[in-house]
């Protein structure tokens, strides 16, 4: 984000904008950088976003879009099937948050393609309600 309310757009090397998405840039007046980003530097209540070419590009403030991974092999040691969310894969749950293996259950960022707070709790509620279902009823019951 550059000052005075102009903004900037670091692809880099992340992907290839359309043609279409090209002029809805422009349209906002969102400039395209294409050179990849080595660093960002603190300058005093600004940030310095550090390119491959040695340019610098001053900026107000930086909004990131990071890849996100499981912090727990869970997924892969239980055999859960995964889907691709936005920012990196998620466990495949049914309505229940049941998981493909049954008995297992996920909620919240791991298997909800829209991080947020409200979300996951509301995530956490259905999936409780769905253990405690499978605990005295068994995993199959829906
Ligand atoms: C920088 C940032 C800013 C955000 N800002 C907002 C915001 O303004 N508003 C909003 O609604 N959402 C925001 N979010 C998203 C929000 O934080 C998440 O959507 C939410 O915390 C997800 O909750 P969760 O319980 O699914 O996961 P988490 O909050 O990640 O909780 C998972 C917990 O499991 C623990 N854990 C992991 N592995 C193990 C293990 N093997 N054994 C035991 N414990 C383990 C972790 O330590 C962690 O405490 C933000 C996220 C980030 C990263």
């Amino acid at each position: 984000v550059g000052g005075r309310g102009r903004a900037k757009f670091f692809l880099n090397g992340s992907f290839e904008p359309t043609a279409e998405q090209l002029a809805e840039l422009a349209s906002r007046q969102i400039e395209i950088e294409r050179e990849g980003v080595v660093g960002v530097r603190s300058e005093g209540a600004a940030l310095s976003v550090l390119l491959r070419d040695g340019r610098a590009a001053l900026v107000d403030g930086f909004f990131l879009m990071p890849r996100t991974r499981f912090s727990a092999p869970f997924a892969e040691q239980l055999g859960c099937a995964l889907d691709a969310g936005k920012l990196g894969a998620i466990y495949k749950t049914d309505e229940t948050k049941q998981t493909s293996v049954p008995g297992v259950f996920a909620c919240g960022d791991v298997a909800f393609p829209a991080p947020s707070v409200s979300y996951a709790v509301a995530d956490g509620v259905r999936a409780g309600t769905a253990v405690h279902q499978s605990l005295v009823f068994g995993s199959d019951h829906s």
